[in-house]
């Protein structure tokens, strides 16, 4: 047998009169004649022409949809249109047979609801393939864009003991045994008997941690799990989510935004470079769904367009305040169409609201700074007038927020009082407060949701289908 290559590969070139084995699952097996073959490293299905009267017959019927099948033979030009070369089958071997009576992936088209619920199968069409492929070189560029740049890698915990951040929305990691759990004396269950001898959860966000690393190494990133018990059942949001979280010392808000769209535009530029073809059915799938849309609704970009858009233009940059004056004023809200009047400084912004700034106002990538530091966390820099706070949020197009983030309050003083006013246990974070006892420094960071990048990247418009296994209220399947 000769060597395994894959199908990109041979696509990719021209070469033609030599002999391969290739390896992948059948899509469609047409006239006993042509094996359409995906091995999942592109999008293109490799067309294997097989000499049916020649070929035992027993062989023939289990070249169904959905086996797994490996192939010798000769790459030659292709006659057929849509492919330059395809390949004689000389040798075909079956390793796994796919009753075509039980397989659930006809070959058609199925909606991305029922793809949900085989998530275990999705992975074997176009439209996930491309997700997929487009999902795993984001993530290769996003360590790429930070390596290249002298960015530390650090892997802050998943589990916790800190509920600073998420009280009320943290999933608890226990072992105790909930029938009959240990009690203090006053009848509340005894954590102290705990596996870790406190109570404990799955993180919300590795910040905190990746700012003492920030303290060492100068700038650092995470890239992990994050986890929240939110009971939001949107198409944005997910229990079980990938953030990316820089934390970088002696760097302003201004340092922190000019970083984020850098980055931003980065990992765009890096997909559009390199997975091109993925990209292109992505866009096409897009536009036949924009079809079904009223006019009205229809975006004015194609997804290619919308991408090279983001790469082209530079992200808008407001405070909070400009915002609500924005709004303020809109058509909308002297109309009476927004869910949330906009009225007083001091509210936060709905998702209506960044839709309205982003889509229609500016119609580009917006930063709002500077938001009220009621709405916004402990751990943020109070700005001189006493009100606000240095936080920045990113919001994209059909997306909203994409990136939280925030120069960081480095005074000491300042931060365990903000902690007292919101009644955050001073004493538990001591190893946060820490970095602001011994050589504080001005930093700043921001998170930026994987999972609504991936979203904004690939076109799709439900979260779940952009994350292999999605995870939301009450779904944990597979
Ligand atoms: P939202 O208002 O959309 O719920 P948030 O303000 O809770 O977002 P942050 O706590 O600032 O978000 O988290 C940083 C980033 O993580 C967000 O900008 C977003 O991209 C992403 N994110 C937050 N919550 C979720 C979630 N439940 N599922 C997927 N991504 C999320
Ligand atoms: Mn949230």
């Amino acid at each position: 047998m000769s060597q395994r290559v894959k199908i990109k590969q041979i696509l990719l070139s021209d070469k033609a009169n030599y002999e391969v084995t290739v390896k992948g699952w059948v899509r469609t097996f047409r006239n006993n004649q042509f094996i359409a073959l995906n091995d999942g490293s592109t999008n293109s299905n490799l067309q294997v022409v097989v000499d049916f009267e020649n070929t035992d017959p027993l062989l023939l019927k289990r070249i169904t949809t959905g086996a797994a099948i490996g192939v010798t033979g000769e790459v030659i030009p292709s006659l057929g249109k849509g492919q330059k070369v395809e390949i004689k089958a000389k040798h075909m071997e079956i390793y796994g047979d796919s009753d075509p009576e039980a397989y659930p992936l006809q070959p058609k088209k199925h909606s991305l609801e029922f793809l949900r619920e085989i998530a275990h199968l999705r992975f074997r069409t176009n439209t996930f393939g491309a997700v997929f492929r487009v999902r795993h070189a984001l993530a290769f560029a996003v360590h790429k864009f930070f390596n290249d740049k002298g960015f530390v890698y650090l892997h802050t915990p998943i589990i916790t003991a800190s509920d600073a951040e998420g009280a009320g929305e943290m999933f608890r990691v226990t072992t105790l045994d909930m029938k009959k759990p240990p009690l203090t004396p006053e009848g509340e269950i005894d954590y102290k008997e705990d596996f870790f001898g406190r109570s404990t959860n799955l993180t919300v966000s590795g910040q905190l941690e990746g700012e003492l690393g920030a303290m060492a190494f100068g700038e650092i990133y995470t890239f992990g799990p994050t986890f929240r018990a939110e009971n939001s059942n949107t198409a944005r949001h997910l229990a079980e989510f990938w953030m990316i979280e820089p934390e970088m010392a002696f760097y302003d808000l201004k340092d922190n935004m000019d970083l984020a769209e850098e980055f931003i535009q980065y990992v765009i530029r890096y997909v559009l470079e390199n997975n091109r073809e993925d990209l292109e059915f992505l866009a096409q799938r897009l536009a036949e769904e924009e079809k079904q849309k009223p006019q009205a609704e229809r975006s004015e970009l194609g997804l290619i367009e919308k991408l090279e858009f983001v790469l082209n233009n530079q992200f808008e940059r407001i405070s909070y305040t400009e915002a609500i004056e924005i709004l303020k004023n809109s058509k909308p809200n002297k109309n009476k169409k927004f869910q949330y009047p906009v009225e007083d400084w001091g509210t936060d912004l709905q998702s209506e609201h960044e839709r309205y700034l982003v889509e229609k106002h500016f119609k580009k990538p917006v930063i709002l700074t500077d938001y009220p530091a009621a709405i916004k966390s402990f751990y943020m820099k109070q700005n001189e007038d006493g009100k606000t706070v240095r936080a920045m949020d990113i919001l994209f197009p059909g997306i909203g927020e994409i990136v939280g983030g925030s120069q960081r309050e480095e005074n000491y003083d300042k931060l365990v009082g903000r902690m007292k006013e919101l009644h955050i246990p001073v004493e538990e974070l001591y190893w946060y407060l820490d970095t602001r006892r011994f050589g504080t420094c001005p930093h700043a960071g921001f998170g930026l949701g994987f999972e609504r990048l991936v979203l904004f990247v690939t076109g799709m418009t439900n979260i779940r289908d952009v994350i292999p296994f999605p995870r939301t209220p009450k779904n944990a399947e597979f």
